[in-house]
């Protein structure tokens, strides 16, 4: 049952003071979801524990949180937070809590060769995000629509385990090579007519894709002003600061899919060349003038940009770390797969080259950020070993290893996705008045980065989900379901 618009109003006013049997009769739980959760009280305080709140601000230990219904209602040291008579309490010392995290590139799809291309993982992944942090996903790029409107339904009705989702239109993608899943657009009157019917229906934001002309673009994006929907895009046809000047509000992937540096393309082709992109954009210094302009244009225009690292990684076998929760997570034709990946074998290039320029992927995400731009980051679980949640995990260490302080790194992760999605007074910090999504993680991974994996408990709305009984109800599953 969803909470009546009346408490939510009140709780909107009075944050602080919204009573604990107010907050617990909005709560019913259906059956594919109460199995998983473990923490379901009216008030719930967290103590002893150290908290990295989503801010960039340094980890404060020996905190105390308290949870009233949907909301956290305190934060504080534990002599200043008093912990509610009623109150049921957990003792983190150990554990370090982090804003949910939100995922701006967290498709509800994965291909395997063995599997299918582009097949909705509508079972696994909404489980497997949550198990691992994540509470609210962007699916950016959507195959099926209506089950992720549907999905988000159901989620957001209690009926089923999972995250917030803003669901996104199909791909906006022009005609040429590329996944079945995806209606090549005959032009700009066929770009406003789809950006209509699915905004319509409920979309908030569509994703552009590789082979797009400006001319689509542009008119894609201002029917989608229009409407009230925004517009991101995975480019390649059209660069990024033509993007920028038809109006886009937010660009995925970053430097190595901006193909404006790459010499000799031409207007609204993709040049995919990818033998030669490394080699190109890997010796192109981050201070260069054409760099710096691209940077300038988005930060002027206040379009953000979508860190994806993990994915990019994946070009890289041999770089990315072995992860037995992946292999246990997929079904064993595409784990067996994953294993032989693993070892390197008939993958992209693996060499210097590729690294140095994925090298400066990472320092022109720093120099964003230094020139004043709004970075979130996103999963792209879409194939090989990126899969939901865990992509989203390791793209925190490779922010910490892009530069980012791991506090930094935590806000990309949390609020800065929370501004990108226009929903930072709501969620994204840990902070009184906020939405109640938190992840309990044991050890500190403002020290050690790795510690980001080691999810325990996560809270949606005040209700706490036990990370390893959702992880197990997926084993096997992510490929097939
Ligand atoms: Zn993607």
């Amino acid at each position: 049952m969803r909470p009546s618009a009346r408490p939510r109003r009140l709780a909107a006013i009075f944050p602080l003071l919204l009573p604990a049997w107010l907050a617990a009769q909005t709560r019913e739980l259906g059956p594919q979801a109460r199995p998983f959760v473990s923490v379901d009280a009216p008030v719930v305080a967290l103590t002893h524990v150290r908290v990295l709140d989503g801010t960039g601000a340094p980890a404060k230990a020996g905190q105390t949180i308290v949870i009233t219904g949907e909301r956290i209602t305190a934060v504080g040291p534990a002599d200043r937070v008093s912990v509610p008579r009623d109150a049921q309490v957990l003792d983190l010392a150990g554990h370090t809590v982090i804003p949910g995290i939100i995922g701006l590139h967290d498709h509800m799809y994965y291909s395997s060769a063995a599997g299918g291309s582009m097949k909705p993982m509508l079972q696994s992944y909404p489980r497997l995000f949550l198990a691992a942090g994540v509470t609210t996903i962007r699916t950016t790029g959507s195959v099926d629509p209506y089950q992720e409107l549907n999905l988000r339904r159901a989620i957001d009705s209690g009926l089923v385990a999972g995250p917030d989702i803003v669901a996104t239109g199909p791909y906006v993608q022009g005609p040429g090579p590329g996944p079945g899943a995806m209606h090549p657009l005959s032009g700009p009157e066929d770009a406003r007519r789809m950006v209509r019917y699915w905004a319509e229906e409920g979309i908030t934001w569509f994703k552009a894709y590789t082979n797009v002309t400006r001319e689509e673009l542009g008119a894609a994006i201002a029917e989608a002003h229009r409407l009230g929907v925004k517009v991101t895009a995975h480019l390649c046809s059209v660069g990024f600061r033509e993007a920028v000047a038809l109006g886009i509000d937010n660009l995925e992937h970053g430097y190595l899919d901006d193909w404006e540096f790459f010499p000799g393309k031409e207007p609204d082709k993709c040049p995919a060349q990818w033998d030669k992109l490394g080699a190109v954009y890997g010796a192109l210094p981050t201070e260069d003038p054409a760099v710096q302009a691209t940077i300038h244009d988005m930060v002027s225009h206040h379009v953000a940009m979508t860190s994806t690292l993990a994915v990019i990684e994946l070009g890289m076998p041999n770089r990315v770390p072995r992860d037995q929760r992946v292999l246990d997570a997929l079904f064993p034709d595409a784990a067996a797969a994953i294993e032989k990946y693993y070892a390197g074998s008939g993958a992209a290039p693996n060499d210097s080259v590729t690294r140095r320029a994925f090298r400066k992927a990472m320092d022109f995400e720093r120099a964003f950020v230094r020139g004043g731009g709004l970075l979130g980051a996103g999963a792209d679980p879409c194939c090989l070993s990126a899969i939901a949640g865990y992509a989203d995990q390791r793209n925190f260490e490779l922010l910490v290893e892009a530069g980012f302080t791991p506090e930094q790194a935590v806000q990309i992760l949390s609020a800065n996705g929370a501004r990108i999605l226009g929903r930072a007074d709501r969620v994204g910090t840990v902070a009184p008045g906020q939405q109640a999504d938190l992840v309990v993680l044991r050890g500190d991974p403002s020290t050690a980065p790795g510690d980001i994996r080691n999810v325990v408990k996560v809270f949606r709305k005040g209700v706490g989900y036990d990370s390893a009984k959702l992880t197990a109800s997926v084993k096997g599953l992510v490929g097939l379901r």
